[in-house]
């Protein structure tokens, strides 16, 4: 494995995501806005419902799932970089219901959120991009060491 950007320099943002919004839209959204091309995102709160997914490595597509009731964010984790030449933010989430029983999955649009503390961290360095990987069929980083 090789480090495909070295970073050095970063700005780091701390945000209260409004209630009532897209928890997905709000962080691609902003990235766009202060054209953060790189970088990572973290966040913990709540969502009044969910919506994740799960890559299905065989059929090459992710499944959905609806989580139709209050959860807490236990932990947001995800990195931004480049796809179709935007901003894009891909962030994984594990969330718990009231008897501490834990979802997790690949974010998607539909999540609602009650109240949502992030944190991102932009970094300065050449974007990293996106492209179609044969092997996997999902989204992958380009191997363009910088
Ligand atoms: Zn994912």
């Amino acid at each position: 494995m090789k480090p495909l950007r070295n970073v050095t320099a970063r700005h780091t943002y701390i945000c209260k995501v409004p209630h009532g919004a897209d928890l997905l839209q709000t962080l691609t959204e902003f990235c766009v806005a202060h054209g953060i091309m790189l970088g990572r995102v973290e966040a913990i709160g709540a969502v009044q419902k969910a919506r994740i997914a799960f890559y299905d490595q065989s059929a090459r597509k992710y499944e959905h799932m609806e989580l139709a009731r209050p959860l807490e964010i236990v932990k947001l984790a995800g990195n931004i970089s480049v796809k179709d030449d935007r901003p894009f933010v891909h962030a994984h989430v594990a969330l718990a219901d009231r008897d501490g029983r834990v979802y997790g999955g690949h974010l998607a649009e539909g999540n609602i959120v009650f109240a949502c503390e992030c944190i991102i961290e932009a970094y300065t360095a050449a974007p990293l991009e996106r492209a179609f990987d044969e092997t996997t069929g999902l989204g992958l980083w380009k191997d363009d060491i910088k």
